[in-house]
């Protein structure tokens, strides 16, 4: 196998900064596979919700977090997510999980069960995985890191195009109060670790990053 095969790509960063477009093209452009472990987050955050967990209570979080059956598939033009069985790929961008993943994502019992299964996703590698602590928990030891980011307005604006929300001014608030959570919590925080590549999308178009990351990629394998 060649080492780009096995390559492990960690790509880090705040919410609405193109990770996932960004990550899907690069895993199709070089043929890896694609894990968006957001989606898993939103997932188990979803089946609390469905099951009346209070989102606010880690500790009732905690006591339910082994229950749900969550399976990601990572064709990167195609990536699935199932929970128990359900696609729930639609009902997990809902502005009710928006709203209750950080702290759903905040809390250890939910962070230890879900980092395994995307360990054991990972495997040996040929993977393009994104989220907040890939190059710092996930998969420390990944040949690429990179942390993405852009203006928050900038972030605003793409996010609330893609869901096809009107109000970019809500959509900020929202994706600020998710930074400010996933930024603070105790376990995990997202952060910008050493060896990491920092790329800025605000002025640069989804290519011109696309290019970026497969170009680091091509340049350490
Ligand atoms: O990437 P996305 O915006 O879909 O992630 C949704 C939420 O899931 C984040 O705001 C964060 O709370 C949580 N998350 C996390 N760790 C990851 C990926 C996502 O805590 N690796």
């Amino acid at each position: 196998m060649s080492a780009q095969q096995n390559v492990v790509v960690a790509v880090d960063g705040t919410s609405g900064s193109g990770k996932s477009s960004t990550c899907r093209a690069v895993a199709d452009r070089l043929g890896l596979r694609y894990l968006d472990t957001g989606a898993q987050y939103r997932a188990i955050t979803w089946w609390m919700l469905r099951e009346g967990v209070d989102v606010q209570d880690a500790a009732a979080v905690a006591a339910r977090a082994g229950e749900p059956d969550i399976v990601s598939g990572t064709d990167p033009l195609g990536p699935t997510i199932t929970v128990d069985g359900t696609d729930v790929s639609v009902e997990i961008r809902s502005d009710e999980v928006n709203g209750a993943v950080s702290p759903v994502s905040a809390v250890p019992e939910v962070r230890t069960r879900l980092v395994d299964l995307q360990r054991a996703i990972v495997g040996d590698g040929g993977i393009v995985v994104e989220g907040r602590d890939i190059g710092s928990v996930v998969c420390p030891d990944a040949e690429v890191k990179v942390y993405l980011t852009a203006d928050p307005a900038a972030r605003a604006a793409r996010r609330a195009l893609e869901n096809g929300a009107d109000d970019v001014a809500a959509t900020e608030a929202s994706l600020l109060a998710r930074d400010a959570i996933d930024s603070g919590r105790a376990v995990a925080p997202l952060t910008v670790v050493d060896g990491a590549t920092q790329i800025d999308s605000t002025d640069r178009t989804l290519d011109e990053v696309i290019e970026l990351v497969v170009g680091l990629v091509m340049e350490r394998v």
